[in-house]
């Protein structure tokens, strides 16, 4: 049986990646860090397995921003876009699911709400940070 891909790009497609399977987990991320990297209020994120991320055209072409060891950003050096951040101690990089149109995303949490701009009145569990299995707190706040 071959697993689904989807595939992605970054703002002006110098880079395409893809993205093989199912992700382990997606929702919504408040924090801080995400709304300045992404200049958007939450970010939309999927987790992924590190082999199920491929770049597949312009590998040259992307770039790395690491301010803390739990993320590395990578991003388009030709357009800023941004692709996907490495999370080395979790074992999983977040590919955007803005980047990877064609997946039906799916959320299931909120995560780091405490700081959240843009509440979501959804219903999905609204972590203050993040679960406990991934070194938060894993306490729960209301909507
Ligand atoms: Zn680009
Ligand atoms: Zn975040």
């Amino acid at each position: 049986m071959s697993e689904i891909k989807y595939a992605g790009k970054c703002f002006c497609g110098a880079v395409e990646i893809t993205v093989t399977g199912e992700p382990a987990a997606a929702g919504f991320c408040h924090c801080g860090s995400c709304r300045l990297w992404s200049a958007g209020p939450v970010n939309a994120f999927t987790l992924w397995a590190p082999s199920a991320v491929k770049v597949t055209k312009g590998a040259d072409q992307v770039g790395v921003f690491n301010k803390s060891q739990l993320s590395s950003r990578k991003f388009c050096k030709s357009c800023g876009g941004h692709l996907f951040t490495e999370h080395p101690p979790w074992n999983l990089i977040d590919v955007y699911a803005a980047v990877i149109p064609t997946l039906r995303f799916e959320p299931k949490l909120h995560v780091n709400y405490q700081d959240t701009v843009l509440p979501m009145k959804d219903g999905k569990p609204k972590f203050r940070d993040i679960p406990k299995e991934m070194g938060g707190s894993g306490e729960l706040i209301a909507e």
